[in-house]
C-alpha cells in the first residue's frame, strides 16, 4: 500500500498489545541482502492471481522477503509491498507503517508469509493508494481492529498479531494482494475512485 495523502482521517485510541517477536523482527534477521525489484502495475495478470502458499524457511522465501523490504524502502510513500507486486505469485508481503502520520500502535518493519485475517471489527472507510495502481486512490471500508495469523520468514515462527488503525488497513491491503485482489476491487463503486493528485 502507498500513502494516499492526507484525506480521510482515522483517529481512534490504540488497542495496545503489540506482538514482541514481530516488533523485534528486522530485515537483518534474514541474513541476505535485499535487491530492489521493479514494481508491476495493473493490469498485470500476477496482480489478479491468488498467490501460492510458501515455505517460510526456504532460501527463495527468505530472499523474496529481503527483496520486498529493499524495494519498499526505496519507494516514497510505500508502507507495504506484496510479492505479486514484484511479479511473484506468492503469499508473502512486507509492511512498515512506522513513519506514517496516521499510524498509532505498530510493529515496525516485518514480513509475513501465508498470512490470513483471523478476525476483524469496527469497519471504517478511508482512502488508499497502491504502487501497482499509481494513478488512482479509492475509499475502502475495512476493519480497523484485526487479528492476523502468519509466519515469519527465515525461522518460520507462527505469529498471531493484533493490529489497529492504519497498520490494520495496510495488512488487509497486502493480504488482499496475496489473494489476487486490488483496492479497486474493494471500493463501493466508481464514485469511490479518485485521480491521484500528489504521490505522498
Ligand atoms: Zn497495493
Amino acid at each position: 500500500m502507498s500513502a494516499p495523502g492526507h484525506q480521510g482521517g482515522e483517529q481512534q485510541p490504540g488497542a495496545g498489545g503489540v506482538h514482541p517477536a514481530v516488533l523485534a523482527w528486522t530485515e537483518g534477521d534474514l541474513g541476505v541482502e535485499g535487491r530492489v525489484l521493479e514494481v508491476v502495475r495493473a493490469p498485470a495478470a500476477v496482480l489478479s492471481t491468488v498467490g501460492e502458499p510458501v515455505d517460510p524457511t526456504s532460501p527463495e522465501t527468505v530472499q523474496l522477503a529481503a527483496d520486498l523490504v529493499a524495494t519498499m524502502r526505496v519507494s516514497p510513500g510505500c508502507v507495504g509491498l506484496a510479492a505479486p507486486q514484484v511479479g511473484v505469485g506468492a503469499q508473502v508481503f512486507c509492511v512498515d507503517v512506522s513513519e506514517h502520520p496516521k499510524t498509532r500502535d505498530h510493529h515496525g518493519t516485518f514480513v509475513l508469509c501465508n498470512a490470513e485475517v483471523v478476525s476483524g471489527s469496527r469497519n471504517e472507510k478511508a482512502r488508499e493508494g497502491c504502487m501497482s495502481v499509481p494513478d488512482l486512490t479509492g475509499d475502502v471500508k475495512r476493519a480497523s481492529r484485526i487479528v492476523v495469523r502468519g509466519q515469519l520468514p527465515g525461522t518460520g515462527e507462527e505469529v498471531e498479531l493484533h493490529a489497529n488503525a492504519f497498520e490494520a488497513r495496510c495488512l488487509q491491503h497486502e493480504i488482499d494482494h496475496c489473494q489476487g485482489l486490488l483496492f479497486v476491487d474493494r471500493v463501493a463503486g466508481a464514485h469511490a475512485i479518485f485521480a491521484r493528485q500528489t504521490y505522498l
